[in-house]
């Protein structure tokens, strides 16, 4: 374990070391400066993150790190070491090149890892750090570090889809953003921000996988979602994210988006109800049948029970008999 953890310090050394290269490498790249500036960024904002640029050559960390075969380069991910099938023999080259990079920091504040992305049209549009000793896509937020005083202030968090939609957000008044990594909000996201606040706010983007991501923040958020914590929805037009919508509509716009954003109960039974006829016993039966593996993760309490009241009579059933219909007949003597 101990020698686990001197492990885990170097390699946030090495991060930290290519991140101080990046940001120096954004300085005197025009056309990295243009790109930020061109998608509203002000130059305090992009401070503040550390945003950065890696330049285009295959192997420009070498300037940083001059053992660039060091193992711990390839296990930060921030070299990419693969054999050549022909000759057998091993290359290796900076995983990052002509890319926005965007440090991504624990709740420590080390850097762990990066996100990367294109100036302009390019796949993939961003890259990002694979899963190393000290990266752990499920477990961490982007953003959360710089945000973790202004989630007390604010007293809840936006959970965003993008690493733009945080700064972005933050540049224009809502410096309580965070954002996944390019994967679904997973029960580890949930809990761990919920040691921040007691109240988070989902606000992905208004297409398709926007909503997907929604319905698996549901499931995420669903055993966290006690009498005393709040989780809501919010839901952008169908062409905007968090970004875009502020950049055209300001900061109260998007604001009252927020005041009115969907409550994890309202939107836990539309998510059941998707698709059911209710003028129909067989759409009722199937609302009920949907409602269970979602109802049944929330932890006991208040809200539970209300719930099985609500969704019992959309089924026409009263609670006792939801109950049973789910569960079995109550046992004698109970
Ligand atoms: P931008 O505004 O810069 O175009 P975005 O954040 O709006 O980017 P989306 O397409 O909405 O981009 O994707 C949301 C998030 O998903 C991104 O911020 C990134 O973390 C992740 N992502 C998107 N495309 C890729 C990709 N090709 N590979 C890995 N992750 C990606
Ligand atoms: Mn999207
Ligand atoms: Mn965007
Ligand atoms: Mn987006």
């Amino acid at each position: 374990a101990s020698e686990q953890r001197q492990k885990q310090v170097t390699l946030s050394d090495v991060l930290e070391k290519a991140c101080d290269a990046y940001k120096k490498h954004l300085k005197s790249s025009h056309k990295a400066v243009d790109y930020l500036k061109g998608r509203g960024l002000s130059g305090d904002i992009a401070k503040q993150f550390g945003l950065g640029y890696a330049p285009e050559g295959w192997r420009s960390l070498a300037s940083v790190f001059p053992n660039y075969d060091d193992p711990l380069l390839a296990e930060s991910g921030l070299v990419i070491a693969s054999v050549d099938e022909g000759s057998g023999e091993e290359k290796r080259y900076d995983r990052f090149r002509d890319r926005v990079m965007f440090p991504i920091r624990n709740v420590k504040g080390e850097c762990i890892g990066f996100g990367g992305r294109v100036l302009g049209e390019g796949t993939p549009k961003y890259l990002n750090s694979p899963e190393t000793p000290v990266f752990h896509k499920g477990r961490e937020l982007y953003g959360l570090f710089e945000a973790r005083h202004a989630l007390r202030e604010h007293g809840y968090v936006l959970v965003t889809e993008g690493y733009m939609d945080v700064v972005a957000l933050a540049q224009l008044g809502f410096p309580n953003a965070v954002a996944t990594l390019g994967t679904a909000c997973t029960p580890d996201h949930v809990q761990k921000l919920f040691r921040f606040t007691d109240s988070v706010v989902f606000s992905f983007d208004g297409d398709a996988a926007g909503r997907r991501a929604a319905r698996k923040a549901l499931d995420g958020a669903l055993p966290y979602a006690s009498d005393v914590r709040s989780v809501k929805f919010l839901f952008l037009p169908p062409e905007h994210d968090p970004d875009s919508y502020i950049r055209a509509f300001g900061k109260d716009a998007f604001a009252r988006y927020v005041s009115e954003a969907t409550p994890l109960s309202r939107f836990m039974i539309e998510a059941a109800r998707d698709g059911c006829d209710l003028n129909t016993a067989e759409g009722r039966a199937h609302l009920a049948s949907n409602a269970r593996p979602l109802w049944s993760q929330l932890p006991e309490g208040a809200l539970k029970r209300q719930l099985l009241g609500e969704i019992a009579e959309l089924v026409q059933l009263n609670s006792r008999e939801l109950s049973e219909v789910w569960n079995g007949p109550a046992k004698a003597g109970k």
